[in-house]
């Protein structure tokens, strides 16, 4: 873009904060793509033209509007928290920051409608004030967006409940705005909320959601210890199995225990571990459970307690925070994220850690999926040449396991896309013109 035209876009949309300033513009082009040693030398030198910072649904039209009137892509950006360079401008143009675009609107019995920039905790502590609850977020609830989460996530603290975010029902209705000189603002339900879940921003760009709310639980951070790691995914499966209610269920092998330094008194590198968040009234039966398998209970404390004792939320132990505290220790470990067969025997977790040894350390998350358990491995990896890591993600292919490779930048090779087609019919719809994201699609880029 010219300084010209970005100039003439600026002066387009008045009063509404947008700025040039250089370092603004390299720190909202930039998101957790450096996890991967791949991307990173791919990615890290894009940069935006212009950030804007609307505060009100007329600002973002007037945004929309002009970028249209101008030809200038744009990217969408929340809290900047994904990890495959989604919120990274490819063709520069304008980041629109939704972060200013935070209301909660409502707050009623089973929903609860709110603004894309809100930080998911605003949205989780505005249900837990009216005795409900989100049906699940990310372990980065503290720092990402609603609308990133839809527009970026998959599944998280609470999949193992209520299934990953596609077929959980908890998006009960979207409202989007079109790119272009006249925007529109859409209003998905049903499953067309599919048709924006998950497209990295390229499907319009999302105002506001409507989430399900269930009735708030409280929740007890538990960490069970076992003996071997195949011990501790066979009690995984036998809890997923059971009648407790779980809200989280991460399993990490011993190896991890260097990095879980705020609950090093219990999980201190002896024996392998099961975080958890547990129902209250079903704790004493979770460990009862968990010592049908050589488990031992170590910890089991409330919000309270664990404040109190200045321990790691266990939420922000699981999912990619696992990884995060591993990569703050050394920089050297990336990672992979696969799906394990169905069922997912003890005895394969135990030979892919013999196979890989110290290449590899275990890491597996247990949601649901149409009612059957959807168990993703994190595995971190001593990352060497992008040839070995190819290689050890077809080992993992050849037990059977689907790789859904973190080290792409292209929507497609996530491997959830379009499978219909109705997504690039709808983004034709709401973005004629094909300026949102731009880059991201392999079909059309
Ligand atoms: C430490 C760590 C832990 C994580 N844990 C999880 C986890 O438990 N579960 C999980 O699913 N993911 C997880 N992630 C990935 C990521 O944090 C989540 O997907 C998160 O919800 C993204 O939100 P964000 O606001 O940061 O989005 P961003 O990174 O800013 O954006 C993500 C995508 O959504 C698009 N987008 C943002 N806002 C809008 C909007 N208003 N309209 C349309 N498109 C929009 C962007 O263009 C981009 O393509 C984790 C990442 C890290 C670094």
């Amino acid at each position: 873009m010219t300084s010209e035209v970005i100039e003439k876009f600026r002066q387009d949309i008045g009063s509404v904060f947008s700025t040039t300033e250089e370092r603004m513009l390299a720190r909202k082009s930039r998101d957790f793509h450096w996890y991967s040693p791949v991307l990173t030398p791919q990615l890290q030198h894009y940069l935006a033209d212009v950030v804007v910072q609307p505060q009100t649904e007329q600002e973002i039209a007037a945004i929309s509007a002009a970028a249209a009137k101008r030809c200038i892509p744009i990217t969408v950006r929340g809290g900047g928290t994904g990890n495959y360079g989604q919120s990274v401008p490819l063709r520069g143009g304008i980041v629109l920051d939704m972060t200013r675009f935070n209301q909660v609107n409502s707050v009623e019995s089973g929903s609860i409608r709110i603004q894309a920039g809100a930080i998911i905790k605003t949205a989780l502590t505005a249900a837990l004030g009216t005795g409900q609850q989100l049906m699940m977020y990310p372990s980065t609830l503290q720092s990402a967006t609603i609308g990133g989460y839809l527009g970026g996530g998959f599944a998280g603290i609470g999949s193992v409940r209520h299934g990953v975010i596609r077929d959980s029902g908890m998006i009960q209705s979207l409202k989007v705005m079109t790119i272009e000189e006249n925007p529109e603002i859409l209003t998905l339900s049903g499953d067309d909320v599919g048709l924006v879940f998950h497209s990295w921003g390229t499907t319009g760009i999302i105002l506001e959601a409507q989430l399900r709310l269930v009735p708030a639980e409280t929740w007890i951070d538990c960490i069970a210890t076992f003996p071997t790691y195949g011990e501790t995914i066979a009690f995984g499966n036998a809890a997923f199995a059971s009648d407790l209610d779980l809200f989280l269920l991460s399993a990490v092998e011993k190896r991890f225990a260097p990095f879980y330094k705020r609950t090093r008194a219990y999980f201190d590198g002896t024996r392998d571990a099961m975080f958890s968040m547990v129902n209250e009234k079903d704790v004493d039966a979770f460990f009862a459970l968990a010592a049908e398998f050589n488990g031992v209970r170590s910890m089991a404390v409330s919000e309270t307690e664990r404040a109190n004792a200045n321990l790691r939320a266990i939420h922000e132990t699981a999912f990619n925070h696992t990884t995060l505290m591993a990569l703050q220790v050394d920089r050297s470990w990336t990672y992979l994220q696969v799906v394990m067969p169905d069922p997912f025997e003890p005895d394969l977790a135990e030979a892919q850690l013999e196979r890989f040894g110290d290449e590899a350390l275990m890491h597996h998350e247990y949601t649901k999926e149409h009612g059957r358990p959807r168990i993703g491995g994190l595995p971190l990896i001593k990352f060497s040449t992008e040839e070995r890591l190819n290689e050890i993600m077809r080992s993992f292919e050849a037990d059977g396991c689907i790789i859904n490779n973190p080290h792409i930048f292209k929507l497609e090779d996530g491997g959830r896309f379009d499978a219909d087609g109705r997504k690039m019919a709808f983004r034709k719809r709401v973005d004629p013109m094909g300026l949102l994201n731009p880059g991201k699609l392999r079909s059309i880029d």
